[in-house]
C-alpha cells in the first residue's frame, strides 16, 4: 500500500520536530517497521537518512524499482539512493555528502558491529575540507524517536486496524469449531493459520499458540502433538498481519463439561478483562488499566496466577508501545491518549487446573475505547 503523501509529510514533520529538539542534524533509521512507518517502504532491507529538508531512502539493487515508484507517488518527499558496496558504506557516504555532524542512530536496533563500521567509516574518511566550524561527524544513540510518533495512530492506521480487528473478531467466532476431541494442538494451530490467510491476513503476526489441558497453564506454550480431550480448557492465541498492521486475540474454549473451578477461573478473567476495558479512556495511566484487571483477579485470589502485563501496543509490530502493565523503573508509564491501540489480555494460570486468557484489541477514543476485535 502506498501511503498518501499528506500522511508521509505529517509523519516526517513530526519526527523532524523531535530531531530539532534533540539538536540532531540527521537520523539514520534502520529498524524496518520505523522505515515503513516513515516512508511506506516495505522491503526486507533498507535504510533512511532523515534530514531537515530531505528524506533519503537507501535501497540495494533488489528494491530500486519499487522504491523509485514509491518516491514518485510521494512527489518529492523521498529521494531514492542506491549503492555498490554495503548499506553501512552508503550511510557513511550520504552523511558525509550532506555534512551532517550529529547523526542520531536507533540504539535499540543498530548492532555494535554496524555502529562501529559506520563510526569508523566516518572517522577514517574525515578528510573533509576543514572549515572553521567543522567537527568530525559523530553518531548519537537515540531511543524511541519514531516509536513515540507511532504511539498515536493516524487516520490511515486506524482504518487499517479497524478492518484487521473486524476480520480477526469474525475469525475468532469460527475457531472454537477447530477444537474437537482427539485433534492435536499442532493441527488446530494449522487450521487457525490457514483461516487467517483465508480471512485476508498476509501471515500470522506470531507463532499461533494452542495450549490444551495442563499446557494451558503456561502463558507462552507452543503447540505440541498433544490431542485435546474433553473436560479441558484450550487457550488459543493468534494474530494476523493485515496491510502491514498486526492484531492479536485470545480465546479460551472448553471442550465438554466444565468443572466449577474452571468456570470460576474463566469468570474471574472475563470480569478482569471487562474491568480493564472500562478503565480505558484518555488521561489514565497505562498502569491504572493494568491495576483494574489485576485488582479483580486479586479479589478472586488469583493475583499470583496473573504473572504478565495486561496488554501491549499494536501497529506495524505486534508488541509495541504502550505497555499496559505495572510501572517499571526502566520504561515509561504512558498516559493513554486517543488514537492508541493496544490489547487487553488478562489471564490466570493455575498449574494442575489450567489456564484462561482472554484478549481483545482496543482503540482509545475521545471518551473511552472501541473494542476492535468483537
Ligand atoms: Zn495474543
Ligand atoms: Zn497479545
Amino acid at each position: 500500500m502506498t501511503l498518501p503523501p499528506a500522511t508521509v509529510s505529517r509523519r516526517l514533520a513530526h519526527v523532524r520536530d523531535t530531531l530539532r529538539a534533540a539538536q540532531l542534524d540527521a537520523l539514520v533509521v534502520t529498524h524496518l517497521p520505523n522505515l515503513r512507518y516513515l516512508t511506506g517502504f516495505s522491503g526486507s532491507a533498507g535504510a533512511t537518512l532523515l534530514l531537515p529538508r530531505a528524506c533519503l531512502l537507501l535501497v540495494d539493487f533488489r528494491y530500486v524499482t519499487a522504491a523509485t515508484e514509491l518516491a514518485s507517488a510521494l512527489g518529492g518527499l523521498l529521494t531514492v539512493e542506491t549503492f555498490d558496496r554495503s548499506y553501512d558504506e552508503a550511510i557513511v557516504d550520504v552523511v558525509r555528502r550532506e555534512r551532517a555532524l550529529r547523526i542520531g542512530i536507533e540504539a535499540a536496533y543498530l548492532p555494535v558491529s554496524r555502529f562501529n563500521a559506520i563510526s569508523n567509516g566516518l572517522a577514517s574518511r574525515a578528510a573533509l575540507p576543514v572549515d572553521s566550524l567543522t567537527a568530525a561527524p559523530a553518531l548519537v544513540a537515540t531511543e524511541r524517536i519514531v516509536e513515540r510518533a507511532r504511539l498515536i495512530k493516524d487516520q490511515t492506521e486506524v482504518e487499517t486496524l479497524r478492518e484487521a480487528g473486524r476480520r480477526l473478531g469474525t475469525l475468532a467466532r469460527q475457531v472454537p469449531n477447530f477444537v474437537r476431541e482427539g485433534r492435536t494442538e499442532l493441527a488446530i494451530a494449522a487450521d487457525i493459520d490457514a483461516a487467517l490467510r483465508e480471512a485476508g491476513f498476509s501471515r500470522p503476526a506470531f507463532e499461533t499458540i494452542v495450549a490444551s489441558g495442563p499446557n494451558s497453564a503456561l502463558p507462552h506454550a507452543r503447540p505440541t502433538g498433544r490431542p485435546v480431550a474433553a473436560g479441558e480448557p484450550t487457550v488459543l492465541d493468534f494474530g494476523g498481519v493485515y496491510d502491514g498492521y498486526c492484531v492479536d486475540l485470545t480465546r479460551t474454549v472448553q471442550l465438554g463439561a466444565v468443572s466449577d473451578r474452571q468456570a470460576r477461573l474463566y469468570a474471574a478473567v472475563r470480569e478482569a478483562q471487562e474491568a480493564a476495558i472500562r478503565a480505558v479512556r484518555p488521561g489514565v495511566a497505562a498502569s491504572a488499566i493494568d491495576a483494574a484487571a489485576r485488582s479483580v483477579l486479586e479479589r478472586h485470589g488469583l493475583g499470583e496466577a496473573f504473572g504478565h502485563g495486561t496488554g501491549h501496543g499494536l501497529g506495524l509490530e505486534v508488541h509495541e508501545e504502550p505497555r499496559i502493565a505495572r510501572p517499571s523503573p526502566r520504561l515509561p508509564d504512558q498516559v493513554v491518549e486517543p488514537g492508541m491501540v493496544f490489547t487487553i489480555e488478562p489471564g490466570a494460570y493455575v498449574p494442575g487446573v489450567g489456564g484462561v486468557r482472554i484478549e481483545d484489541d482496543v482503540l482509545v477514543t475521545a471518551d473511552g475505547c472501541e473494542v476492535l476485535t468483537r
